[in-house]
């Protein structure tokens, strides 16, 4: 059985056969980079391989990410939902867990071969591919090494773009099973950073001023201050060896210089030598001028264009590339069934608000370029404006396959719009909802948000800040007009979009990773903790707890229960008063945990949950679950207990009470009996009435050094249970 959408669509039927699918797929590559989209570099770095798809294609013009940076995207993409639904929230700590549903694991039962080749980024290995080969996390433009399917590293000679088409080349051409449909994930590191080129590509406009974007110089005012507080400007932020390509160490303040250029050292002498003649005078020529006192606004407009012409120069060798994989698909007679998709994890800035890189709902990065070919079926040279984003690829590509659509997927798919020359159906999204929880990474603070057509609303949970931006009138986005009165309608609404679109996609301020550096306290312990974790006697603790200040109390009210049940183990205290789950989501995230291995670790979180804002259970439950999902990767062999939350007020009706007993009753479906272990003490605290007294919680809250005795004698008791001494 193909399923009903198959044998029911005319269209589809009248293509004879299920339609093979090309997924060109990039790294960064922003709309204005393609010219079948932009306008600044077209007449000097045309895209033409890029373009013809958009002419015998439909282009999508409001294509957009859920969260703007590369595993996510890529996760997204692959299970059809947000980022806090597949888990894979960042680049820093996420792994992505291969064991969910992904739409190549539903095409292959349905009859697809699937392979993937070139960039993954999702650390773990590749699942539901016949065939992967995959770079190692971000790979190397020259002489990478692949990852093949046995586990193995092998090393290639040459550059990547033109490798990964090579092997995606090879792959079509010796197809086990001709007979099957397939799915080819083409999967360029190109043109992320570090922008490395190609040799024949070294010399590109030599000579030639690149344009500059109007916001090159932006002062980021009228914007809320996480705004001018990143660190990916052209200005400050490059790095003398690694983005600039210089040789030797800076000889001016105003570089950062602590990332090499690691392709270097990876060529071969003929390679060196192209970059040495490449570079050797262009470089000899800056360092000269630099001596004569370059002003900052000189020295920003050199880096933009060192800096431009290389992710240009990169661009000219994936669309070369794109070139030979569609003529492959002509000769071969493979093209007339074939879909081919242009896209890109994500966008990214060449210069707009002084920037490089990506991660903010900014238009530059929020939008992905999105273009489809698809002969029979969607009318050539069409341009549309239906709102689409990357959840929608796996529902479309299940879709056109025939294959089921699992219902947990939040994305739609695209084939209405495909069949019908770019129209949306009625019950089209009006808007779309974005995440990006966060990263050390060029310090952009974590922010989520909803774009419609003309207005964009963002939240910048550390700082409790919104923005509002009118695109139509501002489309640079450079003036918030949250407190604007005339805007005060929009903004409502924009709020209820906000409130609506989260309820739908299931996000909750419990699961989105959320930091307290507004309080000095709270970043300090942070920094000590973190230190602490680095230390020899960290990596012997055998129990961890995590929790707020209940935990945090084992310091004081709880310490002689402590020193006598849990310092003998080296026990570390990741307690942090007041904290909620998206705080101690955000510690698992962020901190430098897998410094430690534990054998068991306590976790006591939720009552904050409670008392601070009366959240629904199921919410601070979503919370706890994911702490939980980060712990199995970081920690996998650690056991876990999980402490039901303690009781709270003096009685059963307490409604804060009533609250925590419920989140107790839902943690029950949590625990697996082999790694996490649900922990229920809170009858020990508790008359034969349910009543707590101020003698065991003085504030109704916090324990009691008795309590903290009762509290260690249980866990311990649980700990020896587990096996361990
Ligand atoms: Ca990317």
């Amino acid at each position: 059985m193909l399923g009903v959408i198959f044998l029911t669509s005319t269209v589809i039927a009248s293509a004879a056969e299920r339609p093979n699918i090309v997924f060109i797929f990039t790294d960064d590559h922003a709309l204005e980079a393609i010219s079948a989209y932009g306008t600044r570099f077209n007449k000097i770095s045309p895209t033409p391989n890029i373009d013809r798809i958009a002419k015998e294609g439909m282009l999508f013009e409001r294509s957009y990410c859920g969260n703007s940076i590369c595993g996510p995207s890529r996760a997204s993409i692959l299970t059809g939902k947000h980022s806090h639904m597949n888990g894979f929230m960042d680049n820093n700590f996420s792994r992505f867990d291969g064991n969910q549903t992904t739409f190549p694991k539903i095409l292959q039962k349905s009859g697809y071969e699937t392979a993937v080749i070139g960039k993954w980024h999702l650390i773990s290995n590749p699942t539901g591919f016949d065939y992967w080969e995959v770079l190692p996390d971000q790979g190397s433009y020259y002489n990478p090494d692949f990852i093949q399917m046995d586990g193995s590293k092998k090393r290639f000679e040459g550059y990547v773009t033109d490798l990964v088409v090579d092997k995606s080349l090879d792959w079509l051409k010796n197809r086990k099973d001709k007979s099957k449909p397939f799915v080819l994930m083409t999967q360029q590191k190109a043109p992320h950073r570090n922008w490395v080129p190609a040799e024949r590509h070294m010399n590109l406009f030599d000579g030639i001023d690149i344009p500059e974007p109007e916001s090159l110089f932006d002062d980021y005012k009228n914007r809320v201050d996480a705004v001018a507080k990143q660190k990916m400007s052209i200005a400050k932020d490059f790095h003398w060896s690694h983005d600039m390509l210089l040789p030797g160490r800076a000889t001016d303040p105003r570089f950062v210089d602590n990332l090499n250029n690691n392709e270097y050292s990876r060529m071969n002498d003929t390679q060196k030598k192209a970059f040495d003649d490449a570079y050797g005078d262009e470089n000899a020529a800056f360092l000269e001028s630099l001596k004569n006192d370059m002003s900052d606004e000189e020295l920003t407009r050199w880096k933009y264009q060192r800096y431009i012409k290389n992710y240009l120069r990169c661009i000219r060798g994936v669309d070369e590339n794109i070139g030979r994989l569609l003529e492959y698909l002509d000769k071969s007679g493979l093209a007339k069934n074939t879909i081919v998709i242009y896209a890109s994890d994500q966008g990214f800035y060449l210069g707009e608000h002084g920037w490089y890189d990506k991660r903010w709902m900014f238009e530059e990065s929020l939008s992905m370029p999105f273009i489809i070919r698809w002969p029979g079926v969607v009318k050539p040279g069409v341009r549309t404006k239906t709102m689409i984003q990357n959840i929608d690829y796996a529902p479309t590509f299940l879709e056109v396959a025939g294959a089921p659509i699992p219902n947990d997927i939040q994305g739609k798919s695209l084939l209405p719009i495909l069949k019908n020359e770019g129209e949306a159906p009625t019950d089209w999204r009006s808007a779309i909802y974005y995440e990006y929880s966060g990263e050390y990474t060029h310090s952009v603070a974590a922010h989520d948000g909803v774009r419609n057509d003309r207005y964009k609303l963002m939240h910048f949970p550390d700082t409790k800040k919104w923005m509002l931006f009118d695109l139509e009138k501002d489309p640079q986005e450079m003036k918030n007009i949250m407190a604007e009165k005339e805007y005060e309608t929009v903004l409502k609404d924009m709020r209820g979009l906000y409130d609506s679109l989260r309820k739908q996609y299931q996000v909750t301020t419990s699961t989105f990773p959320d930091q307290r550096w507004d309080q000095k306290w709270w970043k300090d312990r942070w920094d000590e903790k973190n230190k602490d974790a680095n230390t020899p006697e960290a990596k012997k603790a055998r129990v961890v707890f995590l929790g707020d200040s209940i935990t945090q109390a084992w310091e004081n009210t709880g310490k002689p229960a402590w020193d006598k049940h849990f310092a003998p183990l080296g026990a570390l205290n990741w307690g942090y008063s007041g904290d909620r789950t998206e705080h101690l989501i955000w510690r698992l995230q962020n901190g430098d945990i897998q410094r430690v291995n534990p054998e068991v670790a306590v976790i006591l979180i939720g009552t904050n949950n409670t008392g601070h804002e009366q959240r629904p259970a199921a919410e601070t439950v979503s919370g706890i679950r994911r702490t939980l999902d980060d712990l199995a990767w970081k920690w996998p062999s650690t056991k876990i207990i999980l402490m039901s939350v303690f009781p709270r007020g003096a009685t059963k009706e307490d409604p804060l009470r009533k609250l925590n007993s419920e989140i107790n009753e839902q943690l029950k479906t949590l625990t697996d009996g082999k790694r996490v272990y649900l922990l229920d003490i809170n009858n020990q605290f508790l008359d034969a009435d349910g009543k707590l007294s101020k003698d065991v919680f003085p504030d109704l809250l916090h324990l009691s050094p008795a309590a903290y005795n009762t509290w260690a004698a249980a866990v311990s008791e649980k700990i020896n249970e587990l096996g361990v001494k």
